[in-house]
Formats: C-alpha cells, sequence, structure tokens
C-alpha cells in the first residue's frame, strides 16, 4: 500500500517538474500564474490538471483550443513515478528515500532543459549538489564531490587547451560533483564512463546532422544506472582489478 502513495507522490511531483521544466528557463515564476494551456492561454479545471490521466482522457489536447498537448507532460510523470518508486524500493529508510528520490528528479529536469534550452540553471543543478551531499556520510560526500569536480575542471582546462575552444559547460563540473557525492569517485568513475559510452553512438548519429549534443542527460543517465545496479558495477569492478 504503502508503495502505490510514493507512486502517487511521485506522479504528482512529475507533474509539478513539467511546470519547472518549462517556466524555470524562461525566468517565470513556478506558482503563479495557474495552469493555463502554453497555446490559447486558457485557464485549466482542476480535473484537466490531474497528472496522467488529464493526458489519456483528453486524447493528449488542450480541452478548449483542442490543439496538441507535448508528450513531454505523460513522460516526465510516468518517469518521475518510476524514479520514486524504485528509490523507494531500493532504499532502506524513507527519509534516504526521499532525498535520492529528490535528487534524481532534480537531475531529470536539468536534463530535459539541458536538451531543450542547451543551458541549465543555477537556480536546479547548485540545490541538487547540496542535496547531494546527504546521499552518503556528509563528509565522505563533500570529499567525493570534491574530489570528482575538480577532476572534471582540470580535463576541462585540459581539453579546452587541445581542441582550442571551449570544452564541456561549468554545469557538467557541478554534476561531476553531484556524482562524486552520491556514489563516490570509484562508481563515480564507472558512471562518466558509462555515460560515454552511452553517448559515444549518439553522439555519432547526431553530429552529421550539426546537432550539438548536451552531455548532462547522459551524466545523469549514467549516474541513476550505476546507482541502481551498484552491486553488480562492483562485482565487474572486482573482476577488472582484482
Ligand atoms: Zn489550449
Amino acid at each position: 500500500m504503502e508503495i502505490v502513495l510514493i507512486g502517487i507522490i511521485g506522479l504528482c511531483i512529475g507533474s509539478f517538474l513539467n511546470v519547472v521544466i518549462i517556466r524555470v528557463p524562461k525566468g517565470q515564476n513556478i506558482s503563479l500564474p495557474a495552469s493555463h494551456c502554453p497555446m490559447c492561454k486558457h485557464p485549466l479545471k482542476w480535473y484537466h490538471n490531474i497528472p496522467l490521466l488529464s493526458w489519456i482522457f483528453l486524447g493528449g489536447k488542450c480541452a478548449f483550443c483542442k490543439k496538441k498537448i507535448s508528450i513531454q507532460y505523460p513522460i516526465v510523470e510516468i518517469l518521475t513515478t518510476f524514479i520514486f518508486v524504485l528509490v523507494t524500493l531500493k532504499t532502506d529508510s524513507l527519509l534516504k528515500a526521499a532525498i535520492i528520490a529528490s535528487l534524481f528528479t532534480m537531475l531529470l529536469a536539468l536534463s530535459l532543459i539541458d536538451l531543450k534550452y542547451k543551458a541549465v540553471p543555477d537556480n536546479i543543478s547548485i540545490p541538487a549538489l547540496f542535496i547531494s551531499v546527504f546521499v552518503q556520510d556528509f563528509l565522505i560526500s563533500l570529499n567525493d564531490a570534491l574530489l570528482l569536480a575538480g577532476a572534471f575542471a582540470l580535463l576541462r582546462i585540459l581539453v579546452s587547451w587541445i581542441i582550442k575552444k571551449e570544452a564541456m559547460g561549468e554545469a557538467d563540473i557541478i554534476i561531476a560533483g553531484i556524482i562524486g557525492a552520491t556514489v563516490g569517485v570509484e562508481l563515480g568513475l564507472a558512471a562518466i564512463y558509462i555515460s560515454a559510452i552511452i553517448a559515444l553512438p549518439v553522439f555519432l548519429i547526431v553530429s552529421k546532422k550539426g546537432y550539438e549534443l548536451p552531455f548532462i542527460p547522459f551524466l545523469a543517465f549514467g549516474l541513476f544506472i550505476t546507482w541502481t545496479f551498484t552491486p553488480q558495477i562492483h562485482q565487474v569492478l572486482d573482476m577488472i582489478y582484482g
């Protein structure tokens, strides 16, 4: 029963996350004005605003102007629900689950904003970094966050110097810090490696079309995979390094 409740909370937070993803990059207030259709600006009734269900019953169209409502809405709601349920099932305390689920939810928002706008707002990434140092023991997390963020910052200077243009964004350094804080340096490097392996084929496909690929969605996904499959990844690392 508890897990159904967690799922519903996840669904509602996913619904709120959609508002964040759309309004924060534009510098708009996230509570005012009240929910309205982005196309015809018509204010929504409460029953037009039920996470997931409204989108399904309205057939993905605005109840007033009948224009299509982006598939982003239900997808973000489903992903957030998935994050909340999975994290709760895999964590032994509700407080810890709340911290980790909030962190992954913020990373999901950052990933989608990065995909859409090619920029990442500090007012989400900095709070995410702040939350991440409470995932493990505070001092260990802080230490690992600094180590990985520092390594990324050095790498950025080096790569920028080699290719003679700005490589990686500052936001990538903050995300590296979050990765270190969440899973530690050793697994953090594994997470970055996994991100790179997933990003590479996608990069090869889209770079031909002149599309600039943001890296944060891959880093966030790599971290999520690493956190979810920590025992398995430990096994692989033990096999490689003995
Ligand atoms: Zn409308």
